[in-house]
Parts: C-alpha cells; structure tokens; sequence
C-alpha cells in the first residue's frame, strides 16, 4: 500500500508532469526488481527516491534511461512514451544519467570524459564545458589528468559533469554521495541545488535520507520494488515512520 504523506506543495502542483512511470514492471529474468510502481517528477523539482539496498532505486533509473525494458507499464517524458526508446535516443531527448558506481573512463582524461558526455551534439559546446567547469573548479583544475587518479568525490564531479554535457533538462543522480566524506557530500549537494537553480529537474537516488530530504522537494520511498510512502520532503522528514527506518530514530 502507498501511503502519500499530507497534501502535495502547492509550487510542486503547479508545474507540469516531465517524468512519469506508470505502474511499472522491471525484471532481470525470473526476479522481479519494480512491482508496479508510479512516479512522477515535474518540471523543476528535484525529488528523492530513497531505498536500501535491493530495494529497486538503480532499476528505476536504468529502466528511465532505456538500459533496461519493462515487462509492463509504462515511461512517459514531456507526455510522450519512452519506453522501448533505446538508451543513445533517451539521452538526445534531454535525459542525462549519472551512474551508480561513476563509472568514468579510467584510462581517459578528465577532458576527454567529458567530452564523451556531449556525444549526442557530435562535439561539445565550449559554453557547456565553461559552464561544467564553473560548477566544478576541481575537474577544470585537473583537466588533462587520467580520470581514475582522481578521489572518488572527484569522480562524482566528473560522473555529474559528463551527464551535464548532454545538456539535459532532467538528471537521473544514482546515489553521489556513495563513499564519500561527510564534507565532500555536503558539497555534492550544495552544487546539485545550484544545478536545480540553473533549471535542470533532478531525479535522485540516495540511501542518505537526511541529506537528500534537505534538498528534495518531494521523495518517494521504495521497498523491495513498491512505493511505500511518497509526498513532500519536508513531511518525510517529520514523518516518525521514515525517521525510524531510515533517519536513525
Ligand atoms: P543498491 O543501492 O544496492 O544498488 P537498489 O535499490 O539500487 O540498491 P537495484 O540495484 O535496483 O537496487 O536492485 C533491485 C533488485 O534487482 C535486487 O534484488 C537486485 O539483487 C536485483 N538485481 C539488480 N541488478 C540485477 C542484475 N543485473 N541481475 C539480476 N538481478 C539484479
């Protein structure tokens, strides 16, 4: 049973839908990962999915961003379907993800990481590149280094700043602070707001509930591939069975 938390924002209301899933069905041959969920992200908002582990946040990320097909349901962006969209079309539609785990070309440069983001322009825009750079002094600092010497909150950066050189109009964040430093997570976020303000919508998996209640405007909590409990990040927050479960009482 999904349980929505007092009434939606009114801000929140306002704007149209940009994502929505429909009760959406994910598998990996015979496991089922999403049970038939419903999620909806609109136009500005930053909105938390928020799980441990196993619970289905990556699933539902790769499965917007057509690395994985549902056996039922549907993805709907800008009110079109999605689903069946292989991933290369889903990232020129404005859609940018930034992996579980970084995933940056070790062996390349900072520079040429980013580069690769911009791949469905053919070349990357140097304003895209200034703007990366303004977000994150570090990565234009280490431009010309090989991605795997960098920490892995640099890492993150470059994960980040590679998914923003598609130009996206909605991020897919899975889990940044995974890893990292208290003060380095609080950094992440603090520029995820700024990329928010910017006018990018944001989509973000994290296990660090607190964190990502403080800058969500809306979460959903998933539970072994159901929605348990959705409504504005600020009830969350004061909500004692979310405190219990994952805010650590
Ligand atoms: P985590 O933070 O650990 O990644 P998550 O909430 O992102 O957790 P998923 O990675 O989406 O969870 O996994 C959801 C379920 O699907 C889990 O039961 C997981 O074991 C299973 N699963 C994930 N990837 C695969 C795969 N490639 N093959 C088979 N089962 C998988």
């Amino acid at each position: 049973m999904t349980v929505a938390v007092e009434t939606e924002a009114p801000t929140a209301t306002a704007a149209p839908a940009l994502l929505e899933l429909v009760d959406l069905h994910v598998g990996y041959g015979a496991i089922t990962a999403l049970k038939g969920i419903d999620l909806t992200v609109r136009q500005g908002e930053v909105v938390a999915l928020l799980g441990a582990n196993g619970a289905g946040k990556s699933t539902t990320l790769r499965t917007i961003s057509g690395l994985l097909q549902p056996v039922s349901g549907e993805v709907r962006y800008g009110g079109e379907r999605i689903d069946g969209v292989p991933a290369h079309q889903v990232v020129s539609l404005g859609i940018g993800h930034s992996p579980e785990g970084r995933r940056v070309f070790a062996d390349m440069t900072v520079l040429e990481n980013l580069r690769m983001g911009a791949y469905r322009f053919g070349k990357a825009d140097p304003a895209d590149l200034d703007r990366v750079f303004a977000l994150f002094p570090r990565l234009a600092e280490r431009r010309r280094q090989a991605a795997g010497t960098l920490s892995g909150g640099e890492q993150q950066m470059l994960a980040m700043g590679r998914a923003l050189m598609g130009r996206p109009d909605l991020l897919l964040l899975d889990e940044p602070s995974m890893g990292l430093a208290p003060i380095i997570v609080a950094q992440l976020f603090d520029i995820i707001r700024e990329i928010n303000t910017q006018g990018t919508t944001v989509l973000l998996v994290e296990q660090n509930a607190a964190q990502a209640l403080a800058l969500a405007d809306r979460a959903y909590v998933l539970e072994t591939g159901t929605i348990t409990v959705h409504g504005p990040a600020t009830d969350l927050l004061h909500d004692p069975r979310i405190r219990e479960a994952y805010l650590g009482g």
